[in-house]
């Protein structure tokens, strides 16, 4: 409500410092720019006959009157450094009553854009200070008194700064925005003095009219609002909290943090939460799940006491849990193993026992040890080597990290000398395999392959594997080894023994689910924020953020160590800034200090600081994205907090797996959106639990993918017909008709892939060009010297978020001053702006080229599949502050163009038709049914379709940019991907047959399945089981389940049922329709409709 008043206010205010009014002239849709500005004329003019300000307000005046009077002098003199007990002292001089910062940042609030209240880099004002040794006494100078407060900044970093913005009256190009410039101005004549506080002031009164009129029309206090907001204003010291939090530490505090050992149990937490004033039956669903008492079990041959007293004095292990025997003695026996059981409950041993009592028979015996990341492998490695080098015997073992960051000159040591590498895929496809000659050596003796967080290997990533973990095998059998043991261990997964053999290609497979690690007890609730208005339900909930970061600041507060999930990283920046402001206004310095955010993007030295100091204790709180919810060790946690139902329910368990140590109590918050999906858990929360994790997807039967790993396959060595058998039934047609055969019957790559086949096959996907962000706050020219490196950024994230606007590194806010796109480069100076911005974007997903067409039986509509162009634009941002659009910038930046591959169908101009006499909204029914065909495809992370935004789908003009009625589909990760490709042949070829005999086609046809789905579902609008899905891009918000329907089955030449629908009330107008026919797309050169057999 405060933001509303002061949004108003703002939008005029920015027209007045010129920022924005030849941006809006310039392009893109309308806004309401124009209103706003001579509204704030419009207020200038009522002043006359305006009503008497209340007190608060004229006392408020005062107070800047004198401010402004000081620092037109300052600036008159610019010599004068404007820190603030310069300014104050002189500001109490004239007042004759103290200047507390409160009233400053009351001010600030006000006038946000207009004054300048924070903390700069000392070294800015050096160059004031120099100059200032020769500067005579001012006329205030009774009142000023620079030196001693100058001098008694000498350790600190940060200097607080309390002046006007300056505009830089050139910086009016949409390119370059105006930054806040701390460069005093020009010195001015006395006439010239007199004018800008007369200016300054009249901008004060305007703010304040509109403010009370604004606070008027929503019934606010206007006092409050602007000392709630002051609160965002008081400036934090960058410098300083480390030094102010930690004497809070030792000297007498009023607030203690509890210890870890001190705090209290989770539900007495639960307990007092919900006795807070500001709690109003937020809870709408809470599962305790009991303590488990730990299960041990049995080796049936004991590891060697060498073993068991490193293990004693590493790890404090003097037996083994049930699940952890089990494997060993599998493994022992000669079982490949999978262990798919909880988070923490100790699947390393599993593996590493079973190599060291190998290493001990046979020291030749080699291993190696696969994670998804590198964080993770070298974490691991330092576990393991402390381990080994405990263990009697073998404490020289040679144990290494081999990825992507070993240095070239180590890379033939280790092959000649290791024992066990810590390694990932990407390196074994790339860079062992190719070179197997040179692992000869290793390859033979390789006892054990062990691949931890078997889970994260699915989809495309997953079928690349599967056929890396193939040629693998073949090249182990070809140097004389066929008894390595594969052991993998996995969350909770819904079918482990077929994901591995899947990913491993092997029988023979013991698999181990049964937990016996012990649990504390755990309780998952599901927060869902109150309506703003009770009894006005339309004005939506109460902020998702505010929410969440109310919660984690009381457990923190508790001494509950807490992890705040996010579902991107600018969310996860916007929560970290939100705590900071918090924390800060309540004095809770020593929190803030133990707080920070960790997301991808981030420095790799920035992560393994933040992972060592959570790991150490040091942190009470986290704020991350995904990054984390794989198994980086980052210590023991109490409590999950999600903001937003994470993409799937697979990575739910995984993030509130995530708090819990073994013995002690956890909790799990979902705090939910107001989105569909958020809420659809909120009225089924069974569906959370009930759920089962998705079946994780291996495409085994992907030619494409096959194909080019058949080309690595025969230049590490020749195939042969016997190699079918690691490759399946497609291996004869493609070797037959893609590689080169010899005389002798042997197949090599075809030589258009040579010298480096494996170069072809991205198993990640293509990798984006990176621009680098740098802080050039301290550095004078903007030049490198003494730049900083905050981030390397994706392309595609770049144009997010480094345009001209507001970027967030650790909650902290700085202005980007400059982007290169040539350079990739992006140039950003620290600032404490209290507003946060918002890219407007849209992207156009076109059918460019169709390269295939098949025809869909009984039906006379075809499909198509081929070359798919993706354009986004970033025309824009919005300034907000929380939920408030303060402004609206318009920008220009060059289009993100991209191309990949997709499939697609038309919509018949009758089914448009129908649609508009029954009132349906074509483009929900469209998105609904893409969606809906999404749901039933099993590789549906490996696909995207184009998401309707409801911001452009439901405005009140015309749309400029119509879109063709088209369900489109395409690959995510562009071209050389494979998945719209199977859903073209798959969901396609086998709804041919659908009227036949559909049910017995493994495939099952998407379109048929997607209408079955979504006619069974007993809801009524539309849910997550038929025609929403977690993971749409724009919260299922623009949707239509009986328009789905009809779009479905007119496409399978069904019946449309009409007569069950009602006709629509008025017509739509065709101006304001956002979808238009669509045209059929240019096709290469004699291609014939595929028959449909
Ligand atoms: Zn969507
Ligand atoms: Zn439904």
């Amino acid at each position: 409500m405060s933001g509303n008043a002061r949004g108003k206010r703002k939008k005029g205010e920015t027209s007045k410092t010129g920022r924005d009014e030849d941006a809006s002239g310039s392009q893109g849709p309308p806004v309401k720019k124009a209103r706003s500005t001579s509204v704030a004329k419009d207020k200038g003019k009522e002043k006359a006959t305006k009503t008497p300000w209340p007190e608060y307000f004229n006392e408020l005046y005062k107070i800047f009157k004198a401010l402004n009077t000081v620092l037109a002098f300052c600036s008159s003199r610019k010599q004068l450094a404007t820190t603030f007990p310069v300014v104050r002292s002189s500001v109490e001089a004239l007042l004759k009553q103290p200047l507390d910062l409160q009233k400053v940042a009351e001010l600030k609030a006000l006038l946000p854009d207009v004054i300048k209240f924070a903390y700069i880099p000392q070294n800015e004002l050096r160059v004031h200070e120099s100059s200032q040794k020769r500067s005579k006494s001012p006329d205030y100078g009774s009142a000023l008194t620079p030196r001693r407060e100058l001098q008694g900044f000498d350790d600190n970093e940060h200097v607080l700064v309390l002046d006007f913005i300056e505009v830089k009256p050139k910086a009016k190009k949409l390119e370059r925005l105006p930054v806040e410039t701390l460069i005093p101005s020009p010195a001015l004549t006395p006439a010239g003095v007199k004018k800008l506080i007369e200016i300054r002031n009249q901008r004060f009164e305007t703010a304040v009219e509109e403010l009370l009129q604004a606070a008027a029309e929503c019934g606010e206090t206007p006092d409050f609002l602007v000392q709630g907001a002051a609160r965002e204003h008081i400036p934090v010291n960058p410098s300083t909290i480390k030094a102010l939090a930690s004497t809070s530490q030792t000297g007498p505090t009023q607030h203690k943090v509890p210890s870890p050992e001190e705090r209290r149990s989770i539900s007495e937490i639960i307990e007092e939460l919900q006795n807070l004033d500001w709690y109003k039956e937020q809870i709408i669903s809470r599962r305790t799940t009991e303590a488990r008492e730990p299960t041990l079990g049995h080796l049936d041959t004991s590891p060697s006491e060498n073993i068991m007293k490193a293990l004693e004095a590493t790890r404090n292990i003097d037996s083994f849990y049930s699940h952890q025997a089990e494997a060993i003695n599998s493994l022992a026996k000669g079982s490949h193993v999978i262990v798919s059981t909880s988070t923490a409950s100790g699947k390393s041993v599993i593996y590493q026992v079973p190599v060291l009592m190998q290493l001990e028979r046979d020291r030749h015996a080699t291993a190696i040890f696969v994670y998804p990341t590198k964080a993770l492998a070298q974490d691991q490695k330092v576990a393991f080597q402390q381990l080994a080098s405990a263990c009697v015997g073998l404490e020289d073992l040679q144990v290494h990290t081999y990825d992507g960051d070993t240095p070239q000159d180590q890379r033939a040591g280790i092959r000649d000398n290791a024992s066990v590498i810590f390694t990932n895929f990407d390196m074994i496809h790339a860079s062992i395999l190719p070179h197997e000659d040179n692992w000869r050596r290793f390859l033979k003796n390789l006892k054990i392959f062990a691949v931890d967080e078997l889970h994260y290997y699915t989809g495309l990533l997953g079928s690349h594997v599967a056929f890396i973990m193939r040629r693998f095998r073949r090249v182990c059998a070809a140097v004389g080894n066929r008894h390595a043991r594969f052991v993998s261990c996995s969350a909770t997964i819904s079918n482990p023994r077929q994901h591995m053999k899947n990913i491993f290609g092997v029988d023979d497979i013991d698999v181990i689910t049964n937990d016996g690690a012990p649990s504390g007890p755990k309780d998952f609730v599901i927060w869902n924020p109150p309506l703003v208005d009770l009894a006005e339900p339309s004005l939506g909930r109460e902020s998702t953020m505010l929410q969440a970061t109310a919660l984690m600041r009381y457990l923190m507060k508790n001494g509950i160590r807490t992890i705040m999930f996010c579902k991107i990283r600018k969310v996860c920046e916007l929560a970290m800034k939100t705590l900071r402001t918090e924390l800060t206004s309540e004095g809770r310095l020593d929190i803030l200090e133990k707080v920070m955010a960790y997301r991808g993007g981030y420095s790799q030295s920035d992560r393994r600081r933040i992972e060592r100091e959570a790991f150490g204790g040091h942190l009470l709180g986290i704020v991350a994205t995904n990054a984390l919810e794989l198994g980086v060790d980052i210590g023991t946690l109490d409590a999950v907090i999600m903001l937003g139902f994470p993409f799937n329910v697979a990575s739910m368990r995984q993030q509130s797996g995530r708090a819990g140590r073994r013995s002690r109590d956890a909790l799990a918050i979902l705090v939910t959106d107001s989105t569909p999906t958020d809420q659809h858990y909120v009225q089924y929360p069974d569906d959370l639990f009930s759920a089962r994790s998705d079946d994780l997807v291996v495409e085994l039967e992907g030619r494409a993918v096959l194909e080019s790993h058949l080309q690595c396959a025969a230049h590490e060595m020749p195939l042969s017909d016997e190699d079918a058998q690691y490759f399946g039934e497609l291996f004869h047609p493609i070797c037959e008709s893609q590689l080169v055969r010899d005389k002798q019957g042997w197949y090599h790559p075809n030589p258009k892939f040579l010298p480096h086949p494996a170069k072809h096959v991205s198993i990640r996907g293509v990798e984006e060009e990176r621009y680098t962000v740098i802080d050039v706050t301290n550095s004078q020219t903007g030049g490198a010297a003494g730049s900083k490196i905050l981030e390397e950024i994706e392309f595609s994230r770049a144009l997010f978020e480094t345009y001209e606007g507001g970027f967030i590194h650790q909650g902290l806010t700085y202005i980007v001053r400059e982007v290169s796109h040539d350079d990739r480069i992006a140039k950003l100076v620290r600032s404490d702006v209290n507003w946060t911005t918002k890219p407007r974007d849209f992207t156009d997903i076109d059918a460019a080229q169709t390269y295939r067409i098949k025809c869909v039986q009984g039906s006379p509509y075809h499909t198509y599949y081929g070359r798919v162009e993706i354009q986004t634009i970033v025309f824009g941002f919005f300034k907000l502050r929380g939920s408030q659009i303060l402004d609206t910038v318009f920008l220009e930046t060059p289009p993100f163009h991209r191309e990949t591959m997709g499939w697609w169908v038309d919509i018949p101009r009758n089914t448009l038709n129908v649609m508009r006499s029954k009132g349906i909204n074509a483009a929900e029914a469209i998105h609904a049914a893409e969606h809906a065909i999404m749901n039933c495809f099993a590789m549906q992370q490996d696909i995207k379709t184009e998401c309707k935004v409801a911001a452009k789908e439901y405005r009140r003009d015309p749309s400029e940019r119509k879109r063709p009625a088209r369900l489109i589909f395409y690959d995510a990760q562009g071209q050389g991907s494979v998945a719209a490709a199977r859903a073209f042949d798959h969901g396609w070829s086998s709804l041919s047959s659908f009227f036949c005999n559909y049910k017995q086609l493994p495939g099952s046809a998407l379109m048929q399945d997607a209408l079955e789905r979504t006619e069974a579902c007993d809801c009524e609008n539309g849910c997550l089981r038929c025609t929403k899905s977690t993971w749409c891009k724009e919260g299922n918000e623009v949707s239509s389940k009986v328009g789905a329907l009809i779009v479905l089955r007119s496409l399978l030449d069904l019946p449309l049922r009409l007569d069950e629908i009602p006709d629509a009330p008025y017509l739509i107008d065709p101006l304001m329709e956002t979808v238009v026919e669509a045209t059929q797309v240019r096709a290469l050169d004699d291609i014939e409709v595929e028959p449909t057999t």
